[in-house]
């Protein structure tokens, strides 16, 4: 069989990590010779005609981002129930006679990435896309999630959906989730645009910052120096990626190969590569 195409699909799609982050975990687990990730630019409209087109260019399987999660999981034929109840899929499979599976790996990707202790109670602040997966995960396990969202009808929508509190400002919980793009481009904006100053910090044992950005966010630098566990948003790229890999692959997904790729590509150019010869084993493995 001819190479199989992976890759990830949005608009815009060319600052994506996730090509490097594949890449990666396909040449270290001797996969790439089977499998070959690469960026797909979709423009709004074009998602329907593209989706058939790329199964019978080869494709595999393919990561879905802004804007389409979505209108991938309406056009998909079948989906996880977690991707229908979170109204968004990020992760497309294609089977015979261009088949299409959707699964949404950023619900299960979030739970990855916070790892034990499972938190008891959660805060999220946001109400899109992300937020949806967030609250979705987090209300799987058992924990009590209130929802903030500036626009607030967005988050009492989200609520009614997903069996949660949406809530007027942020109560304490165990973890702080920001599924907001906030501090995406102007750190000085943070503290401004969300409802929280940086005392109110000290509420959660864990923040988690979906934003990532190069020299990291103004979020996460003050739950840092407040004590609090820091998970960032280059971590939660890389557990739903590692969550996409298996779905494809069927193998586990070199986590730490994955986790060096994504923060190498832009962040740290300084950084010399890992020495030749080191390699690391699949993840529990
Ligand atoms: P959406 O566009 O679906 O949602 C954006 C959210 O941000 C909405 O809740 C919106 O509120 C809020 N928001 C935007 N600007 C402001 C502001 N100035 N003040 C307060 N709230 C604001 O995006 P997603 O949910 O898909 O993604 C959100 C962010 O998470 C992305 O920008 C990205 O940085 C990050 N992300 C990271 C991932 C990762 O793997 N690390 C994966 C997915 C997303 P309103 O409803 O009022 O407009």
């Amino acid at each position: 069989m001819g190479l199989r195409r992976l890759g990830v699909i949005g608009w815009p799609v060319e600052h994506s990590r996730s090509p490097a982050m594949h890449n990666a975990a396909l040449a270290v687990t001797g996969l790439d010779g089977e499998f070959a990730y690469e960026r797909v630019a979709v423009a709004p409209d074009a998602l329907a005609a593209t989706l058939g087109e790329l199964a019978t260019a080869g494709f595999a399987g393919v990561n879905v981002t802004i804007p389409h999660k979505e209108e991938a999981l309406a056009l998909a034929g079948d989906a996880s129930p977690a991707a229908r109840a979170i109204g968004a899929a990020n992760t497309l499979t294609f089977g015979v006679e261009g088949a299409i599976r959707a699964d949404n790996t950023d619900a299960p990707g979030l739970l990855d990435a916070l790892g034990e202790p499972v938190p008891r109670s959660a805060m999220i602040l946001g109400a899109g896309g992300s937020a949806r997966a967030a609250a979705h995960a987090l209300r799987s396990t058992g924990a009590a999630v209130a929802v903030w969202n500036r626009s607030p009808e967005r988050a009492r929508r989200l609520a009614v959906d997903l069996g949660v509190a949406a809530v007027d400002g942020p109560v304490g919980a165990d973890v702080l989730v920001n599924c907001t793009s906030v501090g995406l481009h102007d750190p000085a904006e943070t503290f401004k645009s969300l409802p929280l100053t940086t005392d109110d910090l000290g509420r959660y044992a864990c923040v988690v910052d979906l934003v990532y950005r190069d020299g990291g966010t103004e979020l996460l630098r003050q739950a840092e120096q407040r004590g609090c566990r820091c998970v960032d948003g280059l971590e939660i790229l890389v557990r739903q990626g590692a969550r996409s890999f298996q779905i494809w692959t069927g193998r586990p997904a070199p986590l730490d190969v994955m986790r060096r790729a994504a923060r190498s590509e832009h962040s740290h150019p300084q950084l010399p590569e890992s020495p030749p010869g080191r390699r690391d084993g699949p993840a529990g493995a």
